[in-house]
């Protein structure tokens, strides 16, 4: 990762991503983020030389619509561990005298896709095979089965980071 890409928060701190300092300059120049951090690396200008935050925050909230957290089976595997969201059995754990693998759990539509249902982060849940079994084409309130967390879209703070970062970023980034 180049020491001359920036991480640039929303208002809230929340990291929106990873930019170039050349897209940093111009947020900089048209007054829409304040500096994040006291690192900063040095750019030649025109006259002078320019000091760029390694890390700058929006000055106004944006609303991202989730960008990049795109649904998928697996995102929905990797959001809820392989954990069973009806009665927590996960991988390593025993069911019907068999060892759990993560290949062994499925999705379940919560709002079943024969009534309407749709693949979405809020409709959708890891199941085990045997609660999705009972569960079948009914709605969790039917079948007498109860979620054990409310599913939801990932935060953006899934933006993971590894290697050689600056360290003005590691208090805002998932280390991976
Ligand atoms: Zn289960």
């Amino acid at each position: 990762m180049s020491t001359a890409s920036v991480l640039l928060l929303n208002a809230g701190y929340e990291p929106l991503g990873i930019i170039t300092h050349r897209r940093a300059l111009s947020l900089m120049l048209r007054g829409r983020v304040e500096p994040a951090c006291d690192e900063s690396f040095e750019m030649r200008g025109a006259s002078s030389d320019i000091h760029i935050p390694t890390v700058i925050r929006l000055r106004y909230y944006v609303n991202v619509p989730q960008r990049g957290i795109h649904w998928s089976r697996q995102a929905v595997f990797r959001r809820d561990q392989y954990i069973c969201g009806y009665c927590g059995l996960k991988p390593g754990d025993k069911q019907r005298g068999q060892v759990m693998k993560p290949g062994d759990f499925t999705i379940d539509h919560i709002l079943p896709v024969s009534r309407g249902g749709k693949s979405t982060w809020g409709n959708t849940v890891c199941a085990c095979p045997v609660c999705n079994q009972r569960k079948a084409d009914r709605l969790p309130n039917e079948a007498g089965m109860k979620l054990l967390w409310e599913p939801k879209t990932p935060r953006s703070t899934y933006l993971v980071a590894s290697g050689d970062i600056p360290a003005s970023w590691k208090i805002y980034l998932k280390m991976g």
